[in-house]
Order: C-alpha cells, then sequence, then structure tokens
C-alpha cells in the first residue's frame, strides 16, 4: 500500500496544542506555566509525618513514585476490570485502565494550564482500592459488609491502604503521602456528609477537592467508556454496525473515516472512530472545565475549594453522549449472558470465601487475625479479601472451599 500524505494530519501537526483548544488557552498562565488556580506543590499542606525535601524530586513526584512502588499498585495487574484475562491477552486489566486515565489526565490537566505532576499520582493511585473482580468484586463486597449495617467504599478503602496496610518506610506507616493526594484519593469521585464522616474531618470535607482531583473521575469516563468499546469490540460481544446504530458520537466519527479510509479493515475503521470520541470527549472536557472556571471567576486554588459546585465538566451536549454510551454498555456488554454467567460465579466465590473467613478467623493470616482482636472480623475479612488480586481469591477460594 502506498502511504500518501494526508493534508489533514499535516495541518494538525503544524498547530500547537493550546491553540486547538482556544477557551482553555484563553486562561493566563504563570512563568511556571500553570494558570493561578493550579495547586501548586510549594502551597501544599504537606505530609502527615514530616520529611526532608528531596535534592531534585518535588512533593508530588514524590508521591507518584511511592504509589508506583507500593504493592497496591502492582497487585493491579492482576485485577478484572471489566473482562477477565480467562478470554484474551488483549484485554484491559486494572493497571492498563489505570495507565491510560494516567495519561488522558496528565493530557487534559496539562492543556488546562494545571499541576500535571499532582494529576498523574492521582490518577495512579485512583483504583487501588478496588477489590478483585471489577464491579462484580466490589458490588460483592458491598452486599456482605450491607450484612453488617456498613458498606464497602473503595475510594475509603484506598485511603486506608495508602496510611496503613502499606508497609514499607521505617519512619511511619503507609505511604505518607502528601495532603493533596490523600484528599483526592478520597474526595476525586463524591463528597461526604461531615456529619457522617467525622472520621474524615481533616479533609476539608466542605469544600471541593483543587481541580485536578475533580478532573480525574471524568477523565475515568472518558477512559473506560471508550476501553470498554474496544474490549467489547474485541470480544466480539459488540459489532461495528451495533454500535454506529446505538451510539450516535462514534457514528459521526465512522462517517468521516469511511470517507477517508473507505477499505480499511473493519478493526481499524473502529479503532480510528474510537480515536476520534476519545479525543471529542477529552476535548470538551477541557473546554467546558476551562469554561466553567472563568464563568465563576475562580482565580486561585482556594476559590476553586469555595466553589459552590464542582468545576470540572462536559458540555451539556456530552454529557448526553456520555449516558448514551454507558446505557449502551449496560445493554449490550454488561447484561450480556457470556459477562452476566461469569458474574454470578464471582459473586458466589466472593460472598462464600467472606463467609468462611468470618467463620473461621483463625484461617486468616496471622497478621490479619491478630487485627480481629481490635477490630470486627467482618471488617478485617472485607480488608483482605479487597488486597486480593483475582487468582489470589481463586486460590483461596480453592484452598478454603473446594471440596
Ligand atoms: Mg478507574
Amino acid at each position: 500500500m502506498k502511504l500518501m500524505p494526508n493534508p489533514t494530519v499535516l495541518k494538525l501537526k503544524r498547530t500547537p496544542p493550546a491553540a486547538r483548544h482556544s477557551m482553555s488557552a484563553s486562561a493566563p498562565r504563570s512563568a511556571d506555566g500553570l494558570v493561578s488556580y493550579a495547586m501548586r506543590v510549594e502551597r501544599s499542606q504537606g505530609r502527615r509525618y514530616r520529611e526532608p525535601a528531596h535534592a531534585y524530586r518535588g512533593e508530588y513526584v514524590r508521591d507518584r513514585d511511592r504509589i508506583i512502588h507500593s504493592r497496591a499498585f502492582r497487585r493491579l495487574e492482576d485485577k478484572t476490570q471489566v473482562f477477565s484475562r480467562r478470554f484474551s491477552d488483549h484485554f484491559r486489566t486494572r493497571l492498563t485502565h489505570t495507565l491510560e486515565v494516567t495519561q488522558i489526565a496528565r493530557t487534559v490537566t496539562g492543556a488546562l494550564g494545571l499541576n500535571a505532576e499532582l494529576a498523574e499520582a492521582l490518577a495512579l493511585v485512583h483504583d487501588v482500592g478496588h477489590p478483585p473482580f471489577g464491579h462484580t468484586g466490589e458490588a460483592a463486597l458491598d452486599r456482605m459488609m450491607q450484612r453488617y449495617g456498613e458498606r464497602f467504599d473503595h475510594n475509603l478503602h484506598a485511603l486506608r491502604i495508602v496510611e496503613r496496610f502499606e508497609q514499607k518506610y521505617a519512619g511511619f506507616p503507609g505511604l505518607n503521602l502528601t495532603f493533596e493526594v490523600r484528599e483526592g484519593i478520597i474526595k476525586h469521585s463524591r463528597d461526604y456528609d461531615p456529619a457522617l464522616y467525622r472520621e474524615l474531618a481533616e479533609y476539608r470535607l466542605l469544600e471541593r477537592p483543587p481541580l485536578e482531583a475533580q478532573l480525574i473521575d471524568l477523565v475515568d469516563e472518558v477512559a473506560y467508556n471508550t476501553a470498554d468499546l474496544d474490549d467489547g469490540y474485541e470480544a466480539r460481544l459488540l459489532t461495528l454496525d451495533m454500535i454506529r446504530e446505538e451510539v450516535p458520537l462514534f457514528d459521526r466519527f465512522l462517517r468521516q473515516v469511511d470517507r477517508r479510509y473507505p477499505d480499511a479493515a473493519h478493526k481499524l475503521r473502529f479503532n480510528e472512530a474510537l480515536k476520534g470520541v476519545l479525543d471529542a470527549l477529552a476535548t470538551d472536557l477541557i473546554d467546558s472545565s476551562a469554561a466553567a472556571a472563568r464563568k465563576q471567576d475562580v482565580r486561585t486554588v482556594d476559590d476553586v475549594r469555595a466553589s459552590a459546585r464542582r468545576l470540572a465538566a462536559f458540555s451539556p451536549a456530552r454529557v448526553a453522549d456520555i449516558r448514551g454510551i454507558k446505557d449502551f454498555l449496560r445493554r449490550r456488554l454488561y447484561e450480556h449472558p457470556s459477562v452476566h454467567r461469569e458474574r454470578r460465579e464471582i459473586s458466589r466465590l466472593v460472598e462464600s470465601l467472606f463467609d468462611y473467613f468470618v467463620g473461621n478467623p483463625r484461617r486468616l493470616p496471622s497478621a490479619y487475625y491478630l487485627k480481629t482482636r481490635e477490630e470486627p472480623a467482618y471488617r478485617i475479612v472485607c480488608d483482605y479479601i479487597a488486597g486480593m488480586t483475582d487468582s489470589y481469591l481463586r486460590q483461596q477460594w480453592a484452598r478454603c472451599l473446594a471440596q
């Protein structure tokens, strides 16, 4: 095949990213390249345990490094995102999903003139609290906890991991991350009623988190909605025609692709159209969030914190598109009989293993068993199971319950 230079591509290459996002480019930047309402590392509330500054790594960069070096981060490799690896090596895991969220987060915050180093640390840590087997594992754990009048919340679990469970440094428990990263871990996707969460009082619960943290949840949506379309197509549960008929945004890009590459293979046309969807969503997130900051006359991080509503946002049209994609994925993918079958099996594994350990706490690893003297067994069992990888959970189930 002869490769012809494509005039559109050449034009895009000559156009710097900031100029493409005209609205976000209008916010003035300081000498450090950041807008006035970026969360600057010099203004960090710091770490719980004081540590000397590093010679050449900033505090958020150190946080990023600690997260990457943690056990909980490494375990993401063997945690399901949507599809378990039993069906294909090509599907996302929690780890590769996390890396996709991270690169989009860096792009979006960089284009907005926000602190991309903070965003990178937040994105890398955003899913470390997820239990094995994706949403199914999470829902099963939550059901088990509700029997004891409690809930499982992956954000709060992630905070427990970085504050307590990671035992790595001699000078302090946990990873001793900066305040803004810990705050972002719990607040990136939800707000908390201070009356109900007194133990979280230090996290400024009446305020919004910095914009870098607010963006993580929406970047996560960009990443997983596009990735789930991709994995669903790869799994042959979704077809090109099915997606184009039911997802108008995808159809719009596929029409462009079909005009430009009429003879390209199905998979390549699919990839090109999906790339268009991802770029449209990320660009909209940049423009809409910059517009919200401008509209509310936000000038400092304190303004971001004091704003009545979150500033990170998609436009109404893209909100409708995303809602449509989610609805499509739910009907056609998440509730597909083959996915559903696996889900029932997973729920059974998680629930029976939970019951087994609550009934037989001495079968827990000794460190966990000792903790059952201080906290209720169901809480310790929940922590233990939430930390497992997919294959470790299967192994434990086989060891304890397979007859
Ligand atoms: Mg995620």
